[in-house]
């Protein structure tokens, strides 16, 4: 632990990890009965993976990309995460988004670690046959660090289900036998589960109604949302949205959004963006950038894009009275406070977007046992574990009198606590 402590504490860190560490000095303040040597072991990555492989493109050449793993803490069971593929994957990045892991799955109450990898790629740059020569080499490049008992990958940002299928199928060709537990997020046809793909944008509205609903707000044709980011979650959660009965207003991709104060028909902008590439020019809707999003006027805004996106220099403008974060800290602490001065209603990350890792806990279940359940069921879990997670979110916000999103950390770090003081350290 003191190397690892000593080498991360002199490197130069980016935002995510700044503002993950930010949260976590934020939220264990309030846990006096927490030893501070448990604070400082869960305050760093247990381990982390970098790895710099060949891959050679259609054109001949090889190219050489570097990749990431980082597992934060395992205390509760294997570490769980997705893969990203990104230009801007940075290690960093990936400590953060394992960091927010650990709390994540603590916070629903599954019995996982966090974790988290990264491919410094633009996936939208590679042919269909690249991307899968990319991915097969890092998923053997993993292989030490992956299995069903021990880490066990997920879809992110950038890669799909596709790619689990192939990091599935190479891990299982080395075994020499099929392991469908390794990864998450695959296909229904090889061990996926029913209602995975939309399950974090489902999850999202399923915490956006009990807020609605804990403040009285029980109209939901009277409520306006705004979503950034349109890929898995905030495509899903316009979707559900929409189908509950709320006004989807404007939704944004990475090209720009779109805005409609009647309501955009999202099937149809889902079809637009399939056969154009963009949500953008969208007929009945007026054109805004990703930037107007934020601060269009509208009663809920869900990010749903990336990191660092309501930061000090536009939070004052946000006009939602919710915000319910889909990304991953797509919210800075300076941005949080301002939030907060403004009397706006934030459901942190490790809450809103939990959905995924929780139907894929199911998926990982379901392999395990080799039993699968209807979409009916998982929905029904899916739901019950939501609602639990965030009534036990309020009530730590009311006993420690805090807001939601360090209520959030303060919950789930206990619980990490309490189970390394049960463990002990080793040796
Ligand atoms: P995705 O790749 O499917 O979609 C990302 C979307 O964001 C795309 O529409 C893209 O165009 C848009 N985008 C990218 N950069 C942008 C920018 N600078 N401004 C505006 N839009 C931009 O990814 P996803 O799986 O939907 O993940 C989105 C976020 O949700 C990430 O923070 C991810 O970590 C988080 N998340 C995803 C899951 C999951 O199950 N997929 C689970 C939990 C959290």
């Amino acid at each position: 632990m003191v190397a690892v402590m000593s080498r991360i504490k002199t490197e130069e860190q980016a935002d995510a990890y700044k503002t993950a560490l930010a949260q976590y000095d934020r939220a264990t303040q309030h846990l006096k009965d927490v030893s501070e040597d448990i604070i400082e072991y869960m305050r760093y990555p247990r381990r982390e993976f970098a790895v710099n492989f060949p891959v050679r493109r259609d054109n001949g050449m090889v190219e050489v990309f570097t990749g990431y793993r980082v597992h934060h803490n395992t205390v509760l069971g294997p570490s769980k995460g997705g893969i990203r593929y990104s230009p801007h994957v940075t290690l960093d990045e990936v400590r953060a988004l394992a960091m927010w892991m650990t709390w994540k799955c603590a916070l629903v109450n599954l019995p996982y670690g966090g974790a988290k990898g990264g491919v410094v790629v633009n996936p939208q740059e590679l042919s269909q046959g690249e991307l899968e020569r990319l991915t097969r080499r890092y998923a053997s490049e993993l292989i030490p660090l992956i299995n069903p008992q021990m880490d066990i990958p997920a879809p992110d940002m950038g890669t799909n289900s596709q790619v689990m299928a192939w990091i599935m199928d190479t891990y299982s060709m080395t075994m020499g036998y099929s392991v469908p537990a390794v990864v998450t997020g695959k296909p229904i046809p090889i061990g996926g589960s029913e209602g995975r793909t939309e399950a974090t944008g489902r999850g999202v509205i399923i915490c956006m109604m009990e807020a609605l609903k804990q403040h009285g707000e029980v109209d939901a044709d009277k409520i306006s949302v705004a979503i950034q980011g349109f890929g898995n979650v905030g495509s899903n959660a316009a979707r559900y949205a929409q189908e509950m009965g709320f006004k989807v207003v404007a939704v944004s991709d990475i090209t720009g959004g779109i805005y409609n104060p009647n309501g955009l028909d999202i099937p149809a902008v889902i079809e637009h963006a399939r056969a154009t590439g963009s949500v953008q020019n969208f007929p009945e809707a007026e054109n805004i950038t990703n930037s107007e999003l934020l601060t269009v006027e509208c009663d809920v805004l869900i990010p749903a894009a990336m990191e660092n996106q309501i930061t000090a220099a536009n939070a004052h403008e946000v006009r939602a009275r919710y915000v319910i974060e889909g990304a991953n800290g797509p919210t800075t602490p300076e941005a949080d406070d301002i939030l907060n001065d403004h009397g706006v209603f934030l459901v942190p990350d490790v809450l809103a977007n939990a959905g995924g890792v929780i139907v894929s806990y199911f998926e990982w279940v379901q392999d395990l046992q080799s039993f699968f359940w209807d979409q009916d069921e998982v929905y029904r879990q899916l739901r019950r574990i939501m609602v639990k997670a965030y009534d036990f979110t309020l009530a730590t916000a009311e006993k420690y009198k805090l807001d939601m999103r360090t209520a959030a950390q303060v919950g789930a770090i206990e619980r990490v606590a309490a189970a390394i003081k049960m463990r002990g350290f080793y040796p």
